[in-house]
């Protein structure tokens, strides 16, 4: 559920017409809709209740200040996977001790800088991340709370880009090399092996891959529990899909029920339960709002030329991604429906937001809302064609507040200089 919706015929995000934002910030600019943050969030929360848990929210999905701000009064804790996250979850409020640190390359001073704040975990994907960390922690004076993330081989059935827990995957430790390899870090001094962790994917749209894959680390938890190691954490990862058209991906309740039953059939852990959600969190609680600048027709098809493009929004680009688009102002009942592509002014043909798209005509100078852009929409923007990456606009009820200004033409060239012999 979102709350992005018609009253009248203008679409609305909570109490604030988009046209209205349009009008004033203008266009592309991604809208947040807080309560469907807070919403999305509470649900989760108590998709967990059963057990002792903590949601630690994807920062790469959405990583504007306002975003995190507002997940962090509710409690939320942080995903990172940088040094730049890392600052921007503790900026918005984040407590360290919420804090848990995944990714196949972490930089000495991204883990030095995580140790001194004293992070929750880091989730480690080798042995010589294991290695590096332990340096790091023994040159600090400290010791570094590490999981080891484990690759359980389970084919989450999702896009080949955003599966990582296959075998084949450059993501974390195959399952029948774990035990040796938390033997390797109970070696190291510096190393304080604290818990256990998994991701298989994102937009997965069953919960079988992810029940399998946290029964093979349940499995595996319970046995180096039974050998004494100090276990606290159980980081289930994220992944769960949302719907952008017709999936119908399991609910948190369903993922809840399913993660719940399962913990229960090996009794009482000693464990808290991290998780990593990222899309089901932030995906549907935003859009991504453009103008039309143009129509045109080739002999082939129609083209609404948007100014929001693939530096706007890579995922249609990248993974041939799905997702609706709405216009501002609804149009008449009983229009016909046209078959549009819908791209942007980027120099490359795979440069489109929709192709082939089924929508109600759509005059010049038209405001479109693509909708489901929440998550890794402006996260992954850039800008190519040098193209000023969109405002970013949080919206609460009756409230709007521009949360990140539109960049300026300056911002271009902010870090260049020039070479001396020019
Ligand atoms: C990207 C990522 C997530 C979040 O995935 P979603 O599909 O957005 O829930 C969680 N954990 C790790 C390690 C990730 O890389």
């Amino acid at each position: 559920m979102d709350h992005f919706d018609y009253r009248g015929d203008d679409l609305f995000c909570e109490g604030v017409s988009l046209a209205r934002i349009a009008e004033e910030l203008g266009t592309p600019t991604y809208v947040y809709s807080q309560a469907t943050l807070k919403r999305h969030y509470g649900v989760f929360d108590k998709a967990l209740a059963a057990v002792p848990h903590l949601i630690c929210f994807s920062v790469k999905a959405n990583s504007n200040g306002a975003v995190l701000r507002t997940l962090a009064r509710m409690g939320a804790g942080a995903d990172i996977v940088s040094g730049g996250e890392l600052m921007r979850a503790l900026r918005a409020g984040i407590p360290a001790s919420r804090i848990v640190f995944s990714g196949v390359g972490k930089r000495e001073d991204e883990i030095a800088a995580a140790l001194k704040q004293k992070i929750l975990l880091f989730n480690v994907e080798s042995t010589s991340e294991l290695r590096t960390i332990a340096r790091v922690a023994e040159e600090l004076q400290c010791k570094a709370p590490v999981a080891l993330r484990v690759n359980p081989d389970v084919d989450p059935g999702t896009h080949p880009y955003i599966a990582t827990g296959l075998r084949k995957s450059k993501f974390g430790i195959p399952l029948h090399h774990a035990r040796e390899v938390y033997e390797q870090a109970l070696g190291f001094s510096s190393l304080e092996v604290r818990g256990i962790d998994c991701h298989i994917g994102s937009q997965l749209t069953s919960v079988g891959p992810l029940v399998e894959s946290v029964g093979h680390v349940v499995e595996l938890a319970q046995d180096l529990l039974a050998r004494g190691v100090n276990l606290s954490y159980l980081d289930i990862g994220g992944g769960l899909g949302i719907r952008y058209s017709d999936e119908t991906p399991p609910t948190p309740d369903d993922y809840g029920a399913a993660v719940v039953t399962l913990l229960k059939q090996f009794g009482q852990l000693p464990l808290t339960v991290i998780t990593e959600p990222g899309r089901v969190i932030a995906g549907n609680a935003g859009v991504l709002l453009t103008r039309v600048l143009y129509r045109k027709s080739n002999e082939q098809k129609e083209f609404l030329v948007v100014d929001a493009a693939m530096n706007d929004l890579l995922r249609p680009s990248l993974y041939g991604s799905f997702h609706g688009i709405q216009p501002v102002r609804r149009p008449g009942e009983r229009v016909e429906l046209e078959l549009v592509d819908v791209v942007g002014p980027v120099c490359e043909s795979g440069d489109f937001l929709a192709q082939e798209r089924p929508m109600p005509p759509v005059a010049e100078g038209a405001l479109l809302a693509v909708m489901s852009a929440g998550a890794y929409g402006w996260s992954m923007s850039s800008n190519y064609n040098s193209r000023l990456r969109a405002a970013e606009v949080l919206v609460s009820e009756d409230r709007h507040a521009l949360v990140r200004c539109r960049e300026e033409v300056a911002d271009l060239w902010r870090h260049e200089r020039d070479a001396p012999w020019l």
